[in-house]
């Protein structure tokens, strides 16, 4: 354990290597997040954010990291069992927390734990705006579809923050305000159903999400 810090050296490590990946985004002019998967104590898939080149608000860099993966299980022949299996053993390192949308995919698909750095104050889905990571836990066994996932938040939180502000700093190529960065779907739910409850809100994003490949391939 890193007495510094209160991360281990392990966690340290990962969350460099999603930095790296944030750091390919920013060169691209990409909004820099970035993230990687751990299984067995080795990154067995990484991806970066990928809004702007492909004019998808949905392309986040666990999104890429975690169709990366599925694709090449696919391709391996892993059945829907197997791949759920290995899902359950993999841990996400991203730069920052994830959004609405990947925290309720992340849920779904099973993963074991993710570590994230800094918060996202707009759309989090692990603790700052809704905790996705909790609700399928507390909730009656089949209420939801996801089983929740450990998360802790904070690790290398002020470089990615850094990488923020280079971000903004250089020029936003897409537009100055944040929310043009940012999934407009979700901002649009957001802002439509800010005074209704957390689950309601969670659930009109469910059906947002349930059609997009990576869940379909997993999801019973
Ligand atoms: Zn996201």
């Amino acid at each position: 354990m890193a007495q510094e810090t209160g991360h281990s050296l392990a966690e340290l490590r990962f969350m460099e290597l999603a930095l790296e990946q944030a750091r390919l985004a920013l060169e691209k002019l990409e909004v820099p997040v970035g993230c990687v998967v751990v299984k067995d104590g080795e990154v067995i898939s990484s991806g970066s954010n990928h809004t702007s080149a492909t004019r998808n608000a949905t392309r986040h860099a666990e999104m890429e990291a975690i169709d990366t993966l599925l694709e090449e299980w696919q391709k391996i022949g892993f059945n829907q069992l197997e791949v759920a299996d290995r899902l359950s053993e993999c841990d996400l390192y991203v730069t920052c927390e994830p959004c609405i949308m990947c925290a309720t995919a992340l849920s779904i698909l099973g993963i074991r734990k993710v570590f994230y750095g800094c918060a996202n104050d707009k759309f989090g889905g692990c603790g700052s705006i809704l905790s996705l990571h909790e609700i399928a836990k507390k909730l009656p066994r089949g209420a939801l579809p996801g089983k929740g996932f450990e998360c802790k938040g904070g690790v290398m939180a002020d470089e990615a923050v850094a990488l923020f502000r280079c971000f903004y700093e250089q020029g936003n190529p897409n537009g100055n305000k944040l929310s043009s960065l940012l999934p407009f779907v979700l901002q649009n739910l957001i802002d439509q159903f800010a005074s209704v409850n957390p689950l309601d809100k969670f659930l009109f994003h469910l059906i947002k999400i349930t059609s997009t490949p990576s869940i379909r391939l997993v999801a019973v």
